[in-house]
């Protein structure tokens, strides 16, 4: 794996590249706050944990990152956010959007008895919420499913593929056996590989990788400025729901039903709907910052 320093990468706007304490190397760009942690994939972009496919390393006092990094993360997101400034957001039509309300039917996803929360209904909640508010704001919304019903992946992806959407979003909360596990992460499809790329065998969703990105930061932005949640980044995964999309798609965790103060949270009336306000934010934000239109 090629490595190539950030600081030189990042080129004349860099003003400081130095590691602090906790071995967090910064470089601030025109509007960027970048932070790298030494020997970790974990890269910051203006405070928002986005994670890497290979580890940042340091040699002699130089910070580097992997080329792959580089092409398939670092630039796409610095990129964007130069051309922030040149977009107008009022004049963009209004994307038509598929959200995607995670299992249903004889699938309750995860659940917490305690609490009486089950994954399936939170999601539908969660989704009719969205859909309602981003119509007032001129959204066209689709849904694949708008009750208690099981949907098969593949369907879900098959809509997405038929109704030609600009955007798929599904909404998930998940668990884990670690009863401390907490935050919010946003998942989107893992980049090719150096070999799916030397083989010319990219995946449908690789088509459209820089803008799920996008879409991820936006959105994982927006969920932990507005919920103060731990924030567990932006990740990669091959989800079924991702890999086959033709159009920009991530797939939202919203929070821990395992973790007791999050399942108690949500339990509370206006918590579904502040996750649902910090969505529409992030996609808002997302639509006015696309690289291309
Ligand atoms: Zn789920």
């Amino acid at each position: 794996m090629a490595y190539r320093s950030a600081a030189d990468l990042l080129g004349s706007q860099a003003r400081q590249l130095e590691p602090s304490e906790q071995g967090i190397w910064e470089l601030y760009t025109a509007n960027v706050h970048w932070q790298w942690q030494a020997g970790s994939r974990r890269m910051w972009f203006n405070g928002i944990l986005v994670w890497l496919d290979f580890p940042a390393l340091v040699a002699d006092g130089v910070l580097y990152l992997a080329e792959h990094d580089i092409a398939f993360t670092v630039l796409p997101l610095g990129n964007q956010q130069v051309n922030q400034a040149l977009n107008d957001a009022s004049e963009k039509p209004k994307p038509r959007i598929l959200i995607d309300p995670g299992h249903g039917g004889r699938d309750p996803g995860a659940v917490n008895e305690n609490f009486a929360l089950r994954e399936k209904a939170l999601a539908l909640k969660t989704a009719l919420q969205l859909a309602e508010t981003l119509r007032l704001l001129g959204w066209q919304v689709l849904l694949t499913r708008e009750d208690d019903t099981f949907v098969p992946l593949q369907k879900r992806v098959q809509m997405a593929l038929e109704t030609e959407v600009d955007l798929f979003v599904s909404i998930h909360y998940n668990a884990a056996v670690n009863p401390l596990a907490e935050g919010i992460e946003v998942f989107i499809l893992t980049p090719p590989t150096a070999e799916e790329q030397a083989a010319a065998k990219l995946l449908p969703g690789h088509q459209h990788f820089a803008d799920s990105l996008l879409l991820g930061w936006h959105l994982q932005q927006a969920l932990i400025r507005q919920t103060q949640a731990t924030d567990r980044g932006v990740r990669r995964d091959r989800f079924a729901v991702l890999r086959d999309l033709q159009q920009p798609g991530v797939l939202v965790e919203l929070g821990f039903l395992s973790h007791e103060a999050t399942a108690r949270r949500l339990t509370e009336p206006g918590a579904v709907l502040e996750l649902v306000e910090a969505l529409t934010i992030g996609l808002e934000a997302y639509q006015n910052c696309l690289n291309r239109d």
